[in-house]
């Protein structure tokens, strides 16, 4: 089928309110599609929409949009505890917990709340296409649609073929991401895919770098901003990936491929088994309980 006669994706699902579902749904609504999120946690739905708001009024304070385009992409987004509400989607797009037991139980369920039709994709920032999209009713209608985080900013999307995903679903994903105003690059389906194959274990070396003491948290970050031209330090960036998403994304690269050069440093098993997981936890490499985060090492 060619592209301009693929139908148009129109109404969006996303599961997951977290940092990269409430940034998924803003886009879209603001691309003027109707916006679908659900979360197990109601308390994470408000806090979703309540980012939205937030980052929508940075957009304004910028000129980017109006307050009356504020409101229109509000009223666009609905939030809801349960799959049955993706029953109209032409796309439902998972943003939850990097867990592939949970994706898997959310795929086996949402299945029968979807049309036929709809084409499912998944956030996943490493995880097998190939192995998730088996695990429904429609491997040829999955696909791997990794946003950047924060997606209203970052211009790119990865797309990943499952083995089994068909060319149109392929084709409308590429539409769909060209009318959301960002750049679609193709990543085959290996662990981490291209972004995270290369980012994370560098973000891992820079743990390892404060585990061995060769510097401090601000000495590294500062080292790598200033001396790589890196806009943020590697340990800054793993406190606002989350650094529970960061050790998933490791263990599926160490697993995946087999390769010990990929072993998650102690240090970061350490900080996720004591909930010090960055930014959206209050603690990670630094503390964000003030009004400046401050290194804690
Ligand atoms: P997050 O922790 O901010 O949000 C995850 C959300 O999923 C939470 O709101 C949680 O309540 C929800 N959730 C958990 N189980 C659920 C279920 N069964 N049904 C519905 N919702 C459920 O995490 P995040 O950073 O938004 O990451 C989400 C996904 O996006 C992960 O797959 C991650 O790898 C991927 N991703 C993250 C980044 C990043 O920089 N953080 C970038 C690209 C992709």
């Amino acid at each position: 089928m060619s592209e301009s006669t693929l139908p148009e994706i129109k109404t969006v699902g996303v599961i997951g309110a977290g940092q990269m579902g409430s940034g998924i749904a803003h886009v879209c609504a603001l691309a003027g599609l109707n916006v679908l999120v659900s979360d197990i946690s109601e308390a994470q739905l408000e806090k979703g929409v309540a980012s939205i708001g937030h980052n929508l009024d940075r957009q304004i304070k910028k000129g980017l949009i109006s307050e009356a385009d504020k409101s229109a992409v509000l009223d666009r987004i609905s939030t809801g505890t349960s799959h049955d509400i993706f029953g109209d989607c032409d796309i439902v797009i998972e943003a939850a917990t990097e867990n592939e037991e949970i994706k898997r139980s959310i795929f086996k369920e949402l299945c029968q709340h979807l049309r036929d039709d709809a084409i499912i994709a998944s956030n996943t920032s490493s995880i097998s296409i190939t192995r998730l999209a088996s695990n429904t009713d429609r491997p040829g209608r999955f696909i791997g649609m990794h946003f950047m985080n924060p997606v209203p900013l970052m211009q790119l999307v990865e797309l990943i073929r499952g083995i089994a995903t068909d060319e149109d679903t392929f084709a409308s994903v590429k539409q769909f991401t060209d009318k959301l105003g960002k750049n679609a690059v193709a990543a085959e389906d290996f662990p981490a895919f291209i972004v995270n194959r290369i980012l994370l274990p560098m973000i891992n070396e820079a743990v390892y770098t404060l585990y061995e003491g060769v510097g401090s948290v601000e000495a590294i970050d500062t080292a790598m901003r200033l001396g790589a031209n890196h806009p943020m330090g590697p340990l800054e960036l793993a406190d606002f990936i989350g650094l529970d998403t960061c050790l998933a994304v490791m263990y599926v690269l160490y697993e995946g491929l087999a390769d010990s050069k990929y072993r998650p440093c102690p240090l970061l098993v350490k900080y996720v088994e004591a909930g010090w997981v960055g930014r959206k936890s209050g603690r990670g490499f630094y503390d964000y309980s003030g009004d400046k985060p401050v290194p804690t090492r």
